[in-house]
């Protein structure tokens, strides 16, 4: 595990390399954006495209959670088995545990979109109703791997699928969970919660400081000794490979490479982890994954948009860095979709890579909280900030894509649309990705030979 801002690395026997060994806190002045990466040594590996249909089973040689437990002296057969009895334990508190996720054409949304394939993988069935729990699975997997220390007590800063994710596993791993919720949190959740035994800690948000309150208060906890048991990649790198799985199974589940993937983005995790499962896939050499990235693009909504205002900030500082060298610049009047392939034609300049290092080193230029209070129907997407953001940035600026932003009705007809195509009971959040689609389709952007991937991530409750 690597730090994306400052390269310091974490011990490779480090028990819990979640957080960049030289992050300082927050008022110490130190502003860099450390986050902990994957840089796992992928040699003499390939990508399993069969094999068990518990993706970390499959997938396990890639996973640093395995190759740790491994380099202290776990033997592969006493992995799977660990692995084997918590995923027993998480279906006994579920319902069901983890397997490979469904993933189908659909002629309806190909027609609605106007392109040749339209892929939906579903999550909506998947371990507490969304793919959170892939994310933080391998987390309690490397947790499991060290017998060194007394159980650690675990805290999430999420008030949905995050949290009911981090319930059920904790519960499962017999380990202590706090969540760190809004005073207007879903009575729902918090019953589920509570019914799982989670402690529920309501956050006020404050005149005083900006941002999440839900958040400032993980952040109080983790100095006070709390484990990080959350989806936001800053606050554990580790929560990132978890979330590869499902892309991983969606390439081998695809016959012919994706030309285009849409993203619901809140954290960012999601699309971070999507981005990496690519790039890991194409230098494993799988087929699906050979050559180009599919075009990203991330999809936010206009009741809160940091990523997109990140994305802008930050082609605007390579342009005007390539524009001082006499380098060039996009035609003055380039729409984002040429911005987005001016980039493209670019990110293997040293001058791209600087103002990359650059936005790592001084983050808050590109990123900080939105200003009002995020709305919108599809709420689980409503994070204040994109907490991994830089990843994301990178995978749109590598691939051609740009950041999508869609209002309340467009998430709705997706919503109904994908409903209605696909059988699957998604939430309006499940469907951003989908809502994407159809606002580049009604663009003209997307093009009638493409193929297009996207994924319902979360059930309706
Ligand atoms: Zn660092």
């Amino acid at each position: 595990m690597v730090c994306t801002a400052c390269g310091a690395v974490a011990d490779d026997d480090e028990p819990r390399p979640f957080v960049c060994p030289q992050r300082r806190p927050h008022d110490s002045g130190d502003s860099a954006d450390h986050v902990l990466a994957r840089d796992v040594d992928l040699r003499g590996c390939t990508l399993p495209e069969d094999g068990s249909s518990q993706p970390f089973e499959r997938y396990r040689e890639l996973l640093h959670c395995y190759r740790f437990a491994r380099r202290a002296g776990e033997t592969d057969a006493h992995w799977c088995e660990r692995l084997g009895t918590l995923d027993a334990a998480v279906a006994a508190v579920d319902g069901k545990g983890f397997t490979e996720t469904p993933c189908a054409q659909s002629d309806g949304l190909a027609a609605a979109l106007g392109v040749a394939e339209v892929w939906v993988k579903d999550e909506t069935g998947n371990v507490a109703g969304s793919h959170k729990a892939r994310h933080l699975l391998g987390i309690a997997l490397q947790l499991g791997a060290d017998r060194s220390t007394e159980a650690p007590r675990l805290g999430i800063a999420s008030c949905g699928n995050a949290a009911l994710a981090a319930a059920v596993i904790a519960r499962a791993a017999g380990l202590e969970l706090e969540t760190y919720v809004p005073p207007d949190a879903d009575p729902v959740v918090l019953a589920r919660l509570a019914e799982l035994g989670a402690e529920i800690v309501t956050c006020e948000r404050s005149e005083q400081a900006a941002g999440d309150p839900c958040f400032a208060k993980l952040r109080e906890r983790v100095a006070a000794g709390v484990v990080p048991f959350t989806v936001q990649g800053t606050e554990n790198g580790l929560c990132i490979e978890g979330g590869q799985t499902l892309f991983w199974e969606m390439l081998s589940q695809v016959p012919a490479p994706l030309d285009r993937v849409a993203l619901q983005v809140g954290g960012g995790a999601f699309a971070s982890a999507a981005v990496a499962a690519w790039r890991e896939a194409r230098t494993l050499g799988a087929s699906g994954a050979s050559g180009a990235l599919p075009i990203f693009h991330p999809v936010q909504t206009t009741g809160g948009h940091p990523l997109e205002r990140a994305w802008r900030r930050l082609a605007d500082e390579v342009v005007r860095s390539f524009d001082l060298q006499g380098a060039g610049t996009p035609a003055a009047d380039s729409d984002d979709r040429a911005l987005a392939a001016w980039l493209r034609e670019r990110w293997s300049s040293p001058t791209l890579r600087d103002e990359l290092a650059l936005a790592a080193a001084r983050p808050a230029r590109f990123m900080w909280p939105w200003e009002e209070t995020p709305a919108s129907v599809a709420t689980g997407i409503l994070d204040d900030q994109t907490y991994d953001w830089r990843a994301v940035v990178g995978g749109m600026f590598e691939s051609g894509g740009w950041p999508v932003v869609v209002d309340d009705d467009t998430l709705l007809r997706a919503r109904e649309l994908g409903r209605e195509h696909t059988g699957i009971d998604v939430d309006a959040t499940g469907a951003a990705g989908l809502a994407g689609l159809l606002a580049l389709a009604s663009a003209g952007v997307l093009d009638a030979g493409e193929h297009v991937g996207v994924v319902f991530t979360g059930v309706q409750r």
